[in-house]
């Protein structure tokens, strides 16, 4: 994909010439099941005053540089005091914030693989020795023992919960281990989190553990993936270490007055993330009874499937059925796994109807 003559990429910083850009392999598509985007939309209540909202924008004005508003409201939502929250341009921006704070040569990713591909790209582009400690090859549980060593000489661990994209938690007593265990800073990757079980948040760990940072986003429960907010909840010191590497003002107006009205409109949101979280297990139910599968459970709104000749499986799923889910089959520790997002209940029942159809023959 990236087209970049010889001499200009002799020029190039050499761990920004040896990346490949993102792809998300994207395809128009009739059902797209791949982003584990919240597919019934924002509520219509909503979208009506996030219409609203972006009309009164001063377009001639800088935004507001720390997001002030929605970083007043995130922070009473969640019982904590501003100076805790941090917004960025998407969850993204954060995760690459940190990396370049608490990364670089002279520090040290700790991370559980198979996980988000995104922190090893930021790693590698900013040069950061990683530490993948693998998952079990069979049920994806973390190596909390090996990581806590390992946390020992990290700068920065992040952990995913739940986790993208095989769909568990890690467990509390973990988080705190690895707290205690890290010189710098925790990462508990909470993008999913309100498509879990009530308790198996992090956040309550923050008022006694100083050095972690729990990172949430706009972009999957709360429908709002195109306005690219997200936020990270810690102690000040963190917040302050963020904002420093920051680009001043990352986080656009309009995306800022959307999330204002997706913040202070929540409650809106929870039928639709309970009909994920309800029709869920009832999904992997039947995409495991169907022959030669095997469906993890998850506490996210996506499930991560292996099937018989996946990639095929993901081909024909595109081409002849108009349906997009992710494939995974060619990442370690992910052999033969696609990620399918659960979506509302005639797309989940096509994507099932799709794959007994092609896994029949
Ligand atoms: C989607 C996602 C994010 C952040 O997404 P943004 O759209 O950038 O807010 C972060 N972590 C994980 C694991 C994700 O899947």
């Amino acid at each position: 994909m990236a087209q970049i003559d010889a001499r200009l990429r002799a020029a190039m910083r050499p761990s920004a010439a040896a990346l490949e850009p993102y792809d998300p392999h994207f395809t128009p598509v009739e059902v797209n099941l791949s982003a584990n985007e919240n597919t019934y939309g924002m509520p219509q209540a909503v979208h009506d005053k996030v219409v609203e909202a972006l009309a009164a924008v001063a377009t001639n004005r800088y935004p507001r540089a720390m997001s002030d508003d929605l970083r007043r409201a995130i922070a009473d939502w969640h019982g904590v005091d501003p100076s805790q929250v941090i917004v960025g341009n998407g969850g993204d921006e954060l995760l690459f914030n940190l990396f370049l704070a608490f990364g670089g040569s002279m520090g040290r990713l700790v991370e559980a693989t198979p996980d988000f591909s995104v922190y090893r790209l930021y790693a590698e582009l900013v040069e950061t020795p990683v530490v993948s400690v693998p998952r079990d090859p069979v049920t994806f549980s973390p190596n909390v023992e090996a990581l806590v060593e390992a946390a020992r000489m990290a700068t920065l661990v992040v952990v995913t919960s739940p986790n993208n994209p095989t769909g568990d938690l890690f467990p509390l007593d973990g988080v705190r281990a690895l707290c205690e265990a890290c010189p710098g800073v925790v990462l508990v990757d909470e993008a999913y989190a309100e498509f879990a079980d009530p308790g198996t948040s992090a956040e309550p760990l923050l008022a006694t553990c100083p050095n972690l940072a729990v990172l949430h986003t706009f972009s999957k429960a709360f429908s709002l993936a195109a306005g690219r907010v997200g936020y990270v909840l810690a102690d000040p010191s963190v917040v302050g270490a963020l904002s420093a590497v920051r680009q001043p003002y990352s986080v656009n107006s309009f995306s800022q007055a959307a999330a204002l009205v997706a913040a202070k409109n929540r409650e809106a949101f929870v039928p639709t993330i309970e009909a994920i979280r309800r029709d869920r297990e009832p999904l992997r139910q039947r995409l495991a009874a169907l022959p030669g599968v095997t469906a993890w459970p998850s506490q996210a709104n996506f499930l991560c499937v292996r099937v018989p000749d996946a990639h095929r499986a993901w081909e024909r799923l595109r081409d002849e059925h108009s349906i997009l889910v992710r494939d995974f089959s060619s990442t370690p520790g992910l052999e033969g796994c696609l990620r399918i997002t659960v979506g509302r209940p005639e797309e989940n029942d096509r994507v099932v109807e799709a794959l007994a159809r092609i896994l029949q023959a």
